[in-house]
């Protein structure tokens, strides 16, 4: 071996491994906590790889994330990682990432009608839907007490393929009951297209819950549980319960359920005032992300991808679909607490 080949050799080990190119991350929003939890832990996690990390949040504005993905693949990234805002809008701007050998992954949320979507890390979201129903049963007591009891539904925001999976699930356990009579509907809204939270808006949702109260509860009925599919939906709903009363001594909070095991909504669970929350551990989505994207870009071939449960429209994205847990005042300390996600002085 010469000295000019091992001096490179040296370089290679010192300089280039420690810079593997740009990664382009797109994160819908800073508004909602976990976003901010997925970008930092992403960022940190390719960071640790040697990669640098162009990370933008675009405020739910449509125009503005394609605005910032456009300009990264402007830059040259080697990847993209994408938490969309509307998975419908993304088409062009993904075809000029393909045409110059960008790999796109999307993030959390799939990516639909694009040809040029290599890969989707997220959670079994239709278990989420499935958690949160059998929590609310759990939250009623039934079937021991047997009802009926007045349910109102609640979806996520129609342009998230996972509002659709989330309600899904959570309707394959409630539809069955409300079907017996055991769970009413008193507003007679179903559906996504009526339960649809626009961009999981919390003051949409707590207007809604508003017009359903005034509706359909002013003759002294009681709503005994809210099928809400995010945390930051059931704090608007509570705000509304809260509005007319209930949370006092004659009028007990109903069952409420959430999903992201949000500090402000962890506090509410041991407050009484929501039930449980769905805890998904960005930090392990993250990690798996990183871990995918490095290896395409090394190129790798994955393995162990789910390539049955997706589909965006044009083509099955393989996946990795990591496990989400309900989380209620009986077993928060355990998983969010414990396991670090949250620290316990957040919580007081
Ligand atoms: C995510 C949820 C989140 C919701 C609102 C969904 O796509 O999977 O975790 O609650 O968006 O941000």
């Amino acid at each position: 071996m010469t000295a000019v080949t091992v001096g490179a050799m040296a370089l290679t080990g010192s300089v280039f491994a420690q810079d593997k190119g740009a990664i382009g991350i797109a994160m819908p929003t800073k508004s909602s906590l976990r976003w901010i939890s997925d970008g930092d832990s992403l960022k940190a996690s390719l960071e640790a790889k040697g990669y640098t990390v162009d990370l933008q949040y675009a405020e739910d504005d449509i125009p503005n994330q394609l605005a910032q993905i456009e300009n990264m693949v402007t830059k040259g990234v080697k990847a993209l990682i994408v938490a969309s805002i509307d998975g419908t809008t993304l088409s062009a701007v993904l075809q000029q990432a393909a045409d110059a050998g960008i790999k796109v992954f999307a993030y959390d949320r799939l990516i639909r009608d694009s040809a040029n979507v290599d890969y989707y890390t997220t959670f079994d979201n239709f278990q989420v839907g499935v958690l949160q129903a059998n929590s609310i049963l759990k939250g009623l007591g039934y079937p021991e007490k047997a009802g009926p009891f007045n349910i109102e539904l609640f979806g996520g925001s129609p342009d998230d393929n996972n509002a659709f999976f989330f309600y899904d699930g959570a309707m394959s356990v409630l539809q069955p009951l409300i079907d017996k009579g055991d769970l009413v509907v008193k507003s007679g809204q179903f559906g996504m297209d009526k339960v649809g939270t626009l961009r999981w808006d919390g003051a949409v949702a707590q207007a809604r819950m508003d017009n359903i109260l005034s509706a359909f509860y002013s003759d002294g009925s009681r709503v005994d549980a809210v099928l809400a599919p995010y945390d930051g939906l059931s704090r608007g709903i509570i705000s509304s319960l809260r509005g007319v009363g209930y949370g006092t001594a004659d009028q007990a909070w109903p069952i409420i359920s959430g999903q992201d095991a949000e500090v402000p909504s962890v506090k509410a669970i041991i407050a009484g005032e929501q039930y449980s929350t769905v805890f998904k551990d960005t930090r392990e989505l993250a990690k798996t992300t990183a871990d995918l994207v490095d290896t395409v870009v090394s190129g790798g071939t994955p393995d162990g991808l789910d390539t049955k449960t997706y589909n965006n429209g044009v083509k099955i994205v393989p996946s990795v679909l990591l496990t989400p847990y309900e989380v209620d005042a009986s077993n928060y300390e355990k998983l969010v607490v414990e396991s670090g996600y949250i620290k316990a002085d957040d919580l007081k």
